[in-house]
């Protein structure tokens, strides 16, 4: 997979000057930034921090866009979006490609993400016939009264690096069938993947003679502050670690916006006595292993019950004797690199740290180097018994490391999972009707997803996605989602000859 001939694909420059092609994206004003790819550190291009003037510019610009955005009819905005996704389908190959280099993704996993943006093109499609309001019983006579859902403004999209095109997809798409403009400020890990994305769209807008101003990128570190601080940011809808979610969250409520969080996850599976095992095996083993564990949903503790431990132990060992780690482009590995070294180092020192406080290797971790890719981030995936806990435990290490530990009743099984800071994903195995049940009651998992007999990771479209607690509360893409992107206004009619006044109040005059 050679870059030049991708970024030709996907029409855009390996110096990225800026572009203004029926949209905006910040102009080539600021700081370079160069993008490298994790498979072997190899350069891929450059392109610009914004500056803060053109960042207010392109602000100024989408405040422009909202007033007449916000006024095209919702199923007219879901054609915009219809023809942004067909538009994906034809570029899939080529993103999904320029993912995986810059990401260190596998090209399947590259494609995956493309398909995401496909799927939630075709959900908001749908959506943008279905923007529901409520009717709803007036106490008065002659009156009537009306929920509706109206365009909130402008929506910042600050995304992270481990999925670099389809969390600004579920946000966007959304957003614009609600009748929303966007400015995106991508990860400083993967702004060639935004860059490619905005050259799409940007064609759908011009052959639709769009205004400029709809979907905006803006490109560097600065971009995200200066998005939560700006009163002029209706939603930030943000993605990342929990400990920036937290400066985030608090940033924007401080000037009484709106702020979507998904943070940080610490997912677990749990493993019953009627577990088929045979199912728990991939479900685990893609779960803490895939994307070399930088999903936020990626299983970071296996919860065992103890008349099946050994035996699980003993088939992971197996299995993951069997990984094989290298290029993420070549579809014979199971695992690509991490993303950068301070990646590599935070997981070396996640391991340390486990070790000193009484954890129990199972599988040894550490550093790997394929031949060949000498300057990759590549690591091995690790399996450590450790008590839950240990405050390494207790925390998001994004790398492949899975904590196991043993239970004895479901409850004591169900209370490991729940403690700890996060509530993103959770999982059982079991056979038993009542264990699965028992774990999706609310005496049960915690999370905002909870499987039975599937790993944690792999959401779908179509579910709410996120989590509770330290994952912040945030729901993405499917079910009713939408919501987040909108205002809501309570609208009552009188369309009798008197005024009467609600709870009975009586005011003579
Ligand atoms: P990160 O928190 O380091 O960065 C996320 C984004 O925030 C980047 O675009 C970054 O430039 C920006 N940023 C950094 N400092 C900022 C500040 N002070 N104000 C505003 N923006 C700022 O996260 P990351 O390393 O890119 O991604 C990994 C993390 O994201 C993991 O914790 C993972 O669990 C989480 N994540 C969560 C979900 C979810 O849906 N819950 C999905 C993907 C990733």
């Amino acid at each position: 997979m050679n870059i030049q001939d991708i970024l030709k694909q996907l029409n855009i420059a390996a110096d990225n000057q800026g572009v203004s092609t029926g949209t905006v994206w910040s102009e080539g004003k600021g700081a370079r930034l160069e993008s490298y790819s994790p498979i072997n550190n190899d350069y891929l291009a450059a392109t610009q921090h914004t500056t803060r003037e053109a960042y207010d510019e392109v602000v100024e610009k989408a405040r422009q866009a909202f007033k007449t955005w916000r006024t095209v009819p919702a199923p007219r905005r879901g054609e915009i979006v219809r023809q942004i996704g067909n538009k994906m389908r034809e570029y899939k190959e080529p993103l999904g490609s320029l993912v995986s280099l810059e990401m260190g993704k596998s090209y399947q996993e590259g494609l995956g993400e493309v398909q995401e943006i496909i799927d939630i093109c075709d959900f908001a499609v749908g959506l943008s016939r279905q923007l529901y309001g409520l009717t709803i019983a007036s106490e008065r006579p002659q009156h009537s009264m009306m929920e509706q859902w109206h365009p909130i403004g402008v929506v910042g999209i600050i995304s992270a690096f481990n999925f670099p095109v389809a969390v600004w997809s579920w946000n966007a798409m959304l957003a614009l069938v609600c009748g929303d403009v966007c400015i995106w400020k991508p990860s400083s890990k993967t702004p060639l993947c935004a860059i490619a994305c905005q050259h799409i769209i940007a064609e759908v807008f011009k052959e639709n003679n769009i205004e400029e101003g709809v979907c905006n990128l803006v490109i560097g570190d600065d971009a995200g502050p200066w998005l939560s601080g700006d009163q002029r940011i209706a939603l930030v809808s943000f993605t990342g670690s929990t400990r920036v979610g937290r400066i985030v969250g608090q940033t924007v409520a401080q000037r009484f916006g709106k702020s979507l969080l998904e943070l940080g996850g610490n997912n677990a599976i749990i493993v019953t006595e009627s577990a088929d095992l045979s199912m728990v095996l991939p479900g685990v083993v893609f779960g803490a292993v895939g994307t070399a564990g930088q999903r936020c949903t990626t299983t970071r503790r296996l919860i065992v019950q103890e008349s099946v431990y050994d035996k699980t132990i003993e088939v992971l060992k197996n299995a993951y004797g069997q990984l094989r780690i290298g290029n993420p482009l070549d579809a014979n590995n199971h695992i690509g690199p991490l993303i950068d070294e301070n990646a590599v180092n935070t997981y070396l020192k996640a391991i340390e740290t486990a070790k000193a406080a009484g954890g129990r290797v199972i599988v040894e971790g550490g550093r790997y180097t394929p031949e060949g890719y000498e300057n990759g981030f590549y690591v091995k995936p690790c399996i450590i018994e450790a008590a839950n806990d240990l405050d390494i435990v207790q925390e998001e290490t994004f790398a492949p490391i899975l904590y196991v530990m043993k239970y004895t009743t479901l409850e004591e099984a169900i209370e490991l999972q729940n403690s700890v800071p996060q509530g993103l994903s959770s999982a059982i195995f079991t056979s038993n009707l009542r264990e699965a049940q028992r774990f999706l009651s609310a005496e049960g998992s915690d999370c905002g997803i909870a499987n039975v007999n599937i790993g944690t990771s792999g959401a779908e479209i179509g579910g709410a996605f996120g989590g509770e607690k330290e994952t912040g509360g945030g729901r993405e893409s499917g079910s009713d989602s939408w919501k987040a992107y909108m205002r809501r206004q309570t609208n009552t009619i009188n369309y009798g000859n008197s005024l009467p006044l609600a709870q009975g109040i009586k005011f003579h005059i």
